[in-house]
């Protein structure tokens, strides 16, 4: 028997907001466009504020009744949903291609870590539980009960826009929340209503997610200052996220906040490593999804007596990575995202240059595709060591010895992931324990998500972890509530 793939979702030009399909209120149309080929994908009518306070007013409604149903129903939906992954895969991969400028290879493990996190999700439901605590007071039970926050607000970024919105929507429904959601500009589709679609035929109850294509300059604010939303999830850049901070922490309605923001994730390689290990991780860290990964390897550090040799090797196999249409099978480095970026990683290679690293791979650019830089003799106070990357650019920088390659390691504003390599373990565990970063990695890339396994940073990466049981946390709370059940002594 062969089952044939349902027909493909269309007119993604109107927003699910509310409980309705509908245009956007804001008179303004925003062009979707392959970052490839320059075509134009669709265009979408904006949502302003008034779209906005629709959204949060019927989740809020929407929620009540989603709270109170059994674990049972809300786990049948993420299932119903991980079904809908599997026979839209090809659909899915397709617009991650188109929209966010994906390789396949990228699409499909984006695709995989979707549908892993819906299906981790799925269990959520009767895994959120509450406890009976010990009493001081003679006669009380006292009970914690979980539930959930209410309301929760996503805004997601460009580079992963599927799984870094799925990310903190299934769990946040699984859990009895209700969600509005804001994609980024660049990706409303993969980003948010393409997952609006599956929740939608998954059987989701009715205004329970909404999403709100618009301008961060613009709603932003409104979005993470509305009196509904208990929770902004937030993953996108350390400036914004700040910003988002800010508002959250210090408007008229406090609300909790998870800030998953930029990454300078270094990449150890000790003198005992394994050379063609470390180049073989070193390559697909840096540059899957053309180094647009907040994890993405951002600064490669040598210890001395491997530098010559693991510099050569990798350069080696850089220079052979295919370059060009991300939806050519075969494909590594596709384009940057938009011309902006693409302006942002030229400056960078300029500044690179102008600083005295040494050029041992670059070329020019050909429409958005930045072909792989890697620059060598890079000092920790260069620009390319300092900032987040987010590009298919690298430079290498040599250590004296382990402790300076632990300096260089921990000196940087960020501290979301990082990586070591060493013939010996437990010398790998003892480095990687005194990396601050809340993710190290021994012996593998810094790109590297479980399901299971707490996601998120320290330092200017962030706050709030995702994924497992940390997921079960963020999108819910306490209640504490005591039964008095026979007399009590009272003080006066
Ligand atoms: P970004 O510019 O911060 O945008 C992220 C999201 O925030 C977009 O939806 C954007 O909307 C929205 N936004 C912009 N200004 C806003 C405002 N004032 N108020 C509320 N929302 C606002 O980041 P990006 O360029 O898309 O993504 C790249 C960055 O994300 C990198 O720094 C990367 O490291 C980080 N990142 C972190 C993680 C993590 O888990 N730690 C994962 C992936 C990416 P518009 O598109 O409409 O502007
Ligand atoms: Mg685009």
């Amino acid at each position: 028997m062969t089952t044939r793939a349902p027909s493909p979702y269309e007119d993604f030009g109107l927003l699910p907001i509310a409980g309705t399909r509908r245009e956007g209120a804001a008179g303004r149309r925003l062009e979707v466009t392959n970052p490839f080929s320059g075509e134009t994908l669709l265009e979408i009518a904006m949502a302003d504020h008034a779209d906005l306070d629709e959204a949060y007013q019927a989740a809020a409604n929407a929620q009540r009744d989603w709270a109170a149903t059994g674990p049972g129903e809300r786990a049948a939906v993420m299932h119903r949903a991980v079904a809908i992954f599997d026979a839209r895969k090809d659909e899915i991969i397709d617009w991650l291609v188109r929209e966010s400028g994906s390789t396949l290879v990228k699409a499909a493990i984006e695709w995989g870590s979707a549908r892993a996190i819906t299906l981790e999700a799925a269990g959520m439901p009767s895994r959120s539980h509450g406890r009976v605590l010990p009493s001081d007071v003679p006669n009380k039970q006292s009970l914690v009960y979980r539930k959930p926050l209410g309301v929760v607000g996503v805004i997601s970024p460009w580079n992963f826009p599927l799984h870094l919105s799925i990310r903190s929507v299934a769990p946040a429904l699984a859990l009895g929340n209700a969600v509005v959601l804001k994609p980024a500009s660049d990706t409303p589709v993969t980003g948010g209503l393409l997952l609006a679609r599956i929740f939608e035929e998954a059987g989701l109850p009715s205004g329970l997610l909404s999403v709100v294509v618009g301008a961060g300059s613009e709603i932003g604010d409104a979005f993470v200052e509305h009196p509904v939303p208990a929770f902004i999830s937030f993953t996108g850049s350390t400036d914004v996220g700040r910003g988002i901070g800010r508002i959250a922490s210090g408007g008229e309605h406090l609300k909790r906040v998870a800030l998953e923001l930029g990454g300078n994730s270094p990449f150890v390689v000790l003198a005992d490593a394994d050379l063609e290990a470390a180049v073989e991780a070193a390559v697909v860290g840096k540059f899957l999804h053309q180094g647009q990964i907040c994890m993405a390897i951002n600064r490669i550090i040598v210890e001395a007596p491997l530098l010559e040799a693991f510099t050569r090797r990798f350069v080696e196999r850089v220079r052979a990575l295919p370059v060009g249409d991300p939806a050519k099978p075969g494909t590594v480095v596709g384009p940057v995202i938009n011309p902006r970026q693409l302006e942002g990683l030229r400056a960078k290679v300029a500044r690179a240059k102008e600083e005295g690293a040494i050029v041992l791979l670059g070329g020019e650019p050909g429409g958005n595709v930045m072909p792989p830089h890697v620059f060598g003799g890079v000092t920790a106070d260069m620009e390319i060591a300092r900032e987040e990357i987010f590009g298919p650019l690298v430079g290498i920088q040599a250590a004296r010895d382990a402790e300076h390659a632990l300096e260089l390691a921990n000196g940087s504003e960020y501290g979301l992931s990082s990586a070591v390599f060493t013939g010996d373990v437990a010398r790998g565990i003892a480095f990687a324990r005194r990396v601050r970063a809340g993710m190290t990695h021994v012996n593998d890339m810094p790109v590297n998500d479980d399901y299971n396994a707490p996601f998120g940073g320290e330092k200017n990466s962030g706050l709030g972890r995702f994924n497992g049981d940390w997921a079960l946390h963020e999108f819910t709370t306490d209640q504490w509530i005591t039964v008095q059940t026979g007399p009590r002594p009272y003080p006066f």
